[in-house]
């Protein structure tokens, strides 16, 4: 839902495709979409396939009780199905939750010492902008206090000295 309100800002019309007839959106923000202008649904339909050659001119979509297939005009195809954060950089370095959040140890802590994690990439629930933003000042925060507690101080850039080799 948040994605396809996010998309009315580029496109004349943005078209739901989904292969159920309800959705486990929050039902304000079902509404508000089913009440906006520029987006219309398509239910109980897969997208099986992307048509065009050089660019997208359509989709072929089958009807999920059906089996009916059909063809709809559409100039471009945005993917939003469930989440998955962007953390397969980090499996096998910080702890990461089953569904591949990274957990914190102790605060935004990872669990290697000295890393701190913050926003969606350890956010399963709020995944917000602000909320990100408040998790980006407590790890900031607890980064400087581990750097204290841990006696790393600030290193001063080296005097520059003349005929000096970097
Ligand atoms: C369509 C949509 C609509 C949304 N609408 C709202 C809204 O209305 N209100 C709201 O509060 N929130 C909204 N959100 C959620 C909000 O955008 C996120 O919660 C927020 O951006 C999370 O911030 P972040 O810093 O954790 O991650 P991001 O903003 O995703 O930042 C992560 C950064 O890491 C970079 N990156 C990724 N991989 C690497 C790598 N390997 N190396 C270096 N850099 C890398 C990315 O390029 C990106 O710049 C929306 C999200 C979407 C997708």
């Amino acid at each position: 839902m948040e994605e396809a309100l996010f998309l009315t800002r580029y496109a004349r019309q943005v078209t739901i495709v989904h292969r159920r007839s309800t959705f486990r959106a929050s039902p304000i923000l079902v509404e508000k979409v089913q009440q906006h202008p520029s987006i219309r649904f398509v239910l109980e339909n897969d997208v099986v396939d992307v048509l065009g050659d050089d660019a997208v001119e359509g989709i072929c979509i089958r009807n999920t009780r059906t089996g009916a297939l059909s063809q709809l005009p559409v100039q471009g195809v945005f993917l939003a199905i469930g989440h998955h954060p962007n953390t397969d950089l980090f499996r096998g370095e910080v702890q990461l939750d089953d569904e591949g959040y990274i957990l914190p140890v102790e605060r935004t802590m990872t669990s290697i010492a000295g890393v701190f994690a913050a926003g969606d990439v350890a956010d399963p629930y709020y995944r917000q902008a602000i909320t990100a933003a408040a998790d980006g000042a407590r790890a900031a925060m607890d980064a400087r206090r581990w750097l204290e507690q841990h006696q790393i101080e600030k290193r001063e850039p080296e005097q520059e000295t003349a005929g000096s080799v970097r």
